[in-house]
Parts: C-alpha cells; sequence; structure tokens
C-alpha cells in the first residue's frame, strides 16, 4: 500500500514532504540548533508587543507585501497537491488500443504501463491467456473469449513476450504522438 501511495502523484508528494519536515526536526535537533531557534522565537515575540517609530504608511508596504506573497506561497502548495487537470488530453489519458487483432487495456504507474489486460474485440469480454506447454517448456499463448466463444490467436511463445511487444507498441505511439488519433475514435 505504501508502495502504491509512493507511485501516487499526490500521496508521494505529500509522503516526501512529510518525510522533509521529520528528517528537518531530526537534524536540527541533533545539531543542537533548538536553543538558536526557541531564541529566535522568543525574541520574535517579545517584540511583537514593543512599539515601532515606522509609519503606517510604511507598514501599508509591508502588509500588502506579506499578503501578496503569502498568496503566492499557499498558490504554489495547492497547485503541487491538487494538480489542475486540464479538458486536453494527454498521453497519460491513452489507456486502451487493438493490436494484434485484440484490445488491449493498461494504466499508468509513475511514468511506465502496467497491468496490461487483454480483451475480445467483439464483446469486450476479458481473455486470460492460455499456455499450451511440452513438459515446462512454454510452447505457444492460446486467445479464446469465454464469453462470445470465438478463438482470436495462437502466438508462438509465452504471454509475456507478447504483452512485452504490446507495451513497445503503445509506447511507440506515445513518442510519434499517434496516440492522439486514438483518443478521437470512440473506445470499443
Ligand atoms: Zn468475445
Amino acid at each position: 500500500m505504501l508502495k502504491k501511495a509512493w507511485h501516487d502523484p499526490v500521496w508521494s508528494k505529500v509522503i516526501a514532504v512529510g518525510l522533509l519536515t521529520v528528517f528537518g526536526f531530526l537534524a536540527s535537533y541533533m545539531l543542537n540548533w533548538w536553543p538558536g531557534i526557541c531564541g529566535f522565537f522568543s525574541w520574535s515575540i517579545s517584540i511583537i508587543g514593543e512599539k515601532s517609530q515606522v509609519t503606517n504608511f510604511v507598514l501599508l508596504i509591508l502588509a500588502g507585501m506579506s499578503i501578496h506573497s503569502m498568496i503566492i506561497v499557499i498558490g504554489n502548495l495547492l497547485r503541487i497537491i491538487f494538480p489542475v487537470k486540464s479538458d486536453k488530453p494527454t498521453w497519460r489519458d491513452y489507456i486502451e488500443d487493438d493490436f494484434e487483432g485484440l484490445h488491449w487495456r493498461w494504466r499508468y504507474i509513475g511514468g511506465s504501463i502496467d497491468e496490461v489486460n487483454v480483451f475480445c474485440p467483439y464483446c469486450d469480454f476479458q481473455i486470460v491467456p492460455k499456455h499450451e506447454t511440452i513438459g515446462l517448456t512454454i510452447k505457444e499463448t492460446r486467445m479464446q473469449c469465454e464469453s462470445c466463444g470465438r478463438f482470436h490467436q495462437i502466438y508462438d511463445g509465452s504471454y509475456e513476450v507478447l504483452e512485452n511487444k504490446i507495451i513497445r507498441l503503445a509506447h511507440q505511439k506515445i513518442r510519434n504522438g499517434s496516440w492522439a488519433n486514438i483518443l478521437g475514435n470512440d473506445p470499443k
């Protein structure tokens, strides 16, 4: 679960900020900075109550500047934690396509294609590839739809080899930009 959270773009940032905070505390504790930090804070608190000789005009400018920078900092933090989703599709929206006469769906974990599944191009039922073996050697992979009964393909070799080829075909479309044409079509 922690691994999943780490791959999630939002949670990984939250975890990273949390870890940095903890390490920051520990490091400053070990370096014995706390007396200095505490001294600074108690000094800051003590001068808050004291009167100063600046005009209201200067105070107004300073207040305006601090509000402005606070808005920028808060805005940036919100953008990091809750990234704005644009309506324009990106390559990350490219999560299905037809290859080798079959329909494939996948998702992205980090930047890589993961959890690839294969579906019947006629009835969209998920196909479970079956290996035909001779002894311990995988001879071929059979693709048959258990819903409509159609027999699709026999591949020489294991399903892993085929899946690897599908991932590379999808990568190729991401690189050359043709993934955008797929999103324009009505997905099966
Ligand atoms: Zn089918």
